[in-house]
């Protein structure tokens, strides 16, 4: 017989141990509202990309109460913290990405969905030079796709 409610509260203890060592991992205290947003960014244990607000709508999903504003702070926290990184697609949207990786990136301009491109295969031969007295901080290679018209 397989006990359902047990089984149940295992998952839920995985996820919350996930999202507990993300955070500690920080160094940050784990709030409700910090635990919260980990667990719904980390708690399955894959990468995943988000907007404030596909994560706001995932936690209210889920039954979590917290504001767009917490969540949007929060980001930027665990960003700060090195837990995420941000990608900035245009200037008005930003992803948070919990694979901290430099890697490159899809943008699917039609649902405005981003998803990793494989890494293996992008090869940047060279680079400009870069002023002097400048180095460079980051290259973000995002690809921007739009689906054929058949
Ligand atoms: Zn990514």
């Amino acid at each position: 017989m397989l006990d359902v409610e047990h089984e149940e509260r295992v998952v839920i203890s995985v996820v919350t141990k996930r999202a507990d060592n993300w955070l500690a991992s920080a160094q940050l205290r784990p709030t409700k509202q910090r635990m919260a947003l980990a667990e719904a960014l980390v708690g399955d244990g894959h990468h995943r990309h988000v907007t404030a607000e596909s994560l706001f709508e995932r936690v209210q999903r889920t039954g979590g109460r917290v504001s767009l504003a917490t969540v949007y702070n929060t980001l930027r926290a665990f960003c700060d913290a090195g837990l995420l990184q941000e990608v900035t697609v245009d200037g008005s949207r930003s992803y948070f990405d919990t694979n901290t990786h430099d890697h490159p990136h899809f943008y699917w301009e039609d649902t405005h969905e981003l998803t990793d491109a494989p890494v293996d295969q992008l090869k940047i031969m060279q680079l400009p030079e870069v002023p002097e007295g400048a180095e460079i901080a980051s290259v973000d290679v995002i690809i921007r796709l739009r689906r054929k018209l058949s």
